[in-house]
């Protein structure tokens, strides 16, 4: 999909989530940006404010809802927009043995056990649970062990051709925790689709709060010149002034034990501000969908508004973000990187380096 049509659907995303407004705005959202509301949309810039208020305003509306875990015992191992080396991760893992349960009422979709599969692949998600729930949202359960599917609501095992019509309760499991497909260790994945924008979105949206006391970290800002990789540190000098990509190493811990073992998570937002001026942002909110596969939205200082990043845009080196190539002149420039995480801790880091 070309990115005319990305933004396309950016705007009647808007658009639906404008009517869904009426419903949220009023209780949940602060009036300063209420008034935004009713100045004419003029530029891209502002849309980008509207998009990510009605997604704000959509969410506080939905959280009061009826989502839940889909684990008793929540205990969560990565998070949305990680890197998994050629992709996206586009959902949440929880750790354990434990029953699953659906995050709300729905219907049944898919329960699929792949032993019976003739497409059957070791990689890829493994034993499958897909529900559908109200405002067209799906949640889907990856790695099931095969023998649990749906066991709890008494349906078959193999339900590769269950009627339509199934209906699932959260209070009742589909399935239990395993490790089949593409996975070390039992684990459970969640993924939520919004059907109706094409979207993925990250289920923190819809689910409760979860608990993270620690800010993401800012490990470090990089330079990369042809080959090379430098580590900037704070006030440095640099005699080059030809194209620099730029990467940084961010990420962040939901508690201390977490931290001490080294398990880190995606963040929720980067930017990165050149000279007091917004360069680059990644916003991990959703991944849209298109044909070239999944993108998060953003925004560069070339363009200067809402734009959408494949995979390889975003993740240069293992696990850092690149940020996009400058091209310095000969002065002192002030990059600051702001990260937050899902819960709102915010890290923000200012360094200067001085180009001869
Ligand atoms: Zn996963």
């Amino acid at each position: 999909m070309a990115k005319a049509s990305l933004l396309k659907n950016l705007n009647e995303h808007i658009m639906i989530k404008k009517n869904l407004q009426n419903l949220y705005l009023f209780k949940n959202f602060p009036s300063s940006l209420f008034s935004l509301f009713f100045i004419p949309i003029k530029s891209r810039v502002f849309l980008i404010t509207l998009f990510l208020a009605a997604q704000f305003s959509l969410v506080a509306g939905l959280k009061a809802a009826k989502y839940e875990y889909p684990v008793k015992f929540v205990r969560i191992t990565s998070l949305f927009g990680e890197s998994r080396g050629t992709h996206f991760h586009s959902g949440i893992d929880f750790a354990g043995q434990q029953a699953v349960f659906p995050i709300a009422d729905g219907r049944l979709l898919l329960a699929i056990d792949r032993k019976s599969d003739p497409r059957y692949k070791p990689m890829g998600p493994g034993n499958t649970v897909i529900l559908e729930h109200e405002e067209g949202f799906r949640s889907y359960y990856y790695h099931l062990q095969g023998a649990s599917l749906l066991s709890a609501n008494g349906s078959s095992a193999d339900n590769a051709n269950g009627s339509p019509a199934d209906r699932v309760e959260k209070d009742k499991a589909i399935a239990f925790m395993g490790s089949s497909g593409y996975s070390i260790g039992e684990h459970l994945h969640l993924e939520v689709e919004d059907l109706q924008r094409n979207l993925v979105m990250n289920p923190f949206f819809i689910l409760p709060d979860y608990d993270d006391a620690v800010k993401p970290q800012i490990v470090s800002f990089l330079f990369k010149i042809r080959d090379r990789v430098y580590r900037i540190k704070k006030n440095s000098k640099f005699r080059y002034r030809g194209p620099i990509e730029l990467y940084s190493v961010v990420w962040d811990f939901s508690n201390k034990t977490d931290a001490k073992n080294g398990r880190t998570k995606g963040v929720k937002r980067l930017t990165l501000s050149i000279d007091s001026k917004t360069f680059q942002v990644y916003d991990f909110s959703l991944l849209q969908k298109s044909e070239e596969g999944l993108a998060v939205s953003g925004q560069s200082a070339k363009a200067g508004n809402q734009e959408f990043y494949y995979f390889k845009k975003v993740y240069g080196l293992p696990f850092n973000f690149r940020l996009g190539e400058f091209i310095p002149s000969k002065t002192k420039h002030s990059f600051e990187i702001e990260v937050l995480d899902w819960r709102g801790n915010k890290s923000s880091y200012t360094f200067k380096v001085n180009f001869l």
